[in-house]
């Protein structure tokens, strides 16, 4: 039960209402789960807030408000098929009317719907905080998380076209928590690769990206890269399968999206702009 519940209007009035003794909320999918890691009895409100709920687009970024839901997300023309197919690994209905783009960057999950597939496409924030405003990559906000930690996320950016993606969810049942959530993106010649390993942490796969991009790569060369990688911790778990299994499905995984990929940039006559 809440304490003390304050709806914000504007993004100004959230940020002024954000105390050390209250958090904010969105949907309130996490902050109201029980076992959440969020414990807090005092909330400010995002939902009332228009402006973060604009999903627009110049053509070639689109710009989507950070309250906006799952659900309404999916049902915007302006979303790409890219980040639909992460939206939809959500797979309760309930779950997806409530919880916001923005709740789930915030939370940052090693088994995350969507950091793997904001990373793979180098979405950015939009960030507000007492001391002003600033932008910054999904990547830089996860890898940093301590410095933007109670900053309101006011938007999400992230390509409109231009971009090759694929991505990946293991789980024991569309309901279940994943075991990986994987995602790998082809845009100006580059790849980028981002991982979501359950119990282990969120990587970015820069090395493979790297050796994919300068030489093309069999599946085993991918399976046996992504064995040998050191930083990509994981141990035997009852739930979720043995380290080793873990990290063949990791290699398969970018091995079956680069497959993916190459075969999509060959249809398109070698060049993605
Ligand atoms: C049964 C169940 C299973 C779940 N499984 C998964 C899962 O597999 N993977 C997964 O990623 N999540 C999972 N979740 C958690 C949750 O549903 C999602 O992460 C959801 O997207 C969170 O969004 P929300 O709007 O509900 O966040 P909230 O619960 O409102 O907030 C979550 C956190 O984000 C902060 N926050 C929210 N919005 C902003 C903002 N705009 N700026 C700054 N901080 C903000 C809040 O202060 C809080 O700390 C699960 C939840 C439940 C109940």
């Amino acid at each position: 039960m809440a304490d003390k519940f304050i709806i914000a209007g504007t993004p100004e009035e959230a940020v002024g209402s954000k105390s050390k003794d209250n958090v904010y909320m969105a949907g309130g999918t996490e902050v109201m789960r029980l076992g959440s890691s969020v414990s807090a009895d005092s909330f400010v409100s995002l939902r009332r807030i228009p402006e973060m709920h604009i999903i627009e687009t110049d053509g070639n970024t689109v710009s989507a408000g950070a309250s906006c839901t799952f659900q309404e997300l999916l049902q915007s023309d302006l979303i790409p098929g890219y980040l639909k197919e992460a939206l939809l690994f959500m797979a309760s209905r309930t779950r997806r009317n409530m919880a916001t783009i923005g709740g789930n960057i915030a939370v940052c999950r090693d088994d995350s719907f969507l950091i793997p597939t904001l990373i793979a496409v180098s979405a950015s924030l939009r960030l507000s905080g007492p001391q002003g405003s600033c932008a910054v990559t999904v990547r830089d906000y996860v890898t940093e998380k301590g410095k933007y930690e109670d900053m309101l996320i006011i938007s999400v950016s992230f390509p409109a076209e231009g971009v090759i993606v694929r991505s990946y969810r293991s789980a024991n049942t569309a309901q279940s928590h994943a075991r990986l959530t994987a995602s790998l993106a082809f845009a100006d010649g580059k790849y980028t690769a981002c991982a979501a390993v359950k119990n282990s942490g969120i990587y970015m796969a820069d090395d493979l990206a790297n050796e994919l991009g300068s030489r093309g790569m069999s599946e085993d060369e991918i399976v046996e890269f992504v064995k040998q990688k050191k930083d990509i911790h994981l141990e035997d778990d009852l739930i979720y399968g043995s380290a080793a299994y873990r990290s063949y499905l990791t290699g398969i995984s970018f091995a079956l999206m680069y497959a993916e990929i190459n075969s999509e940039i060959n249809k398109e006559g070698g060049s993605v702009r």
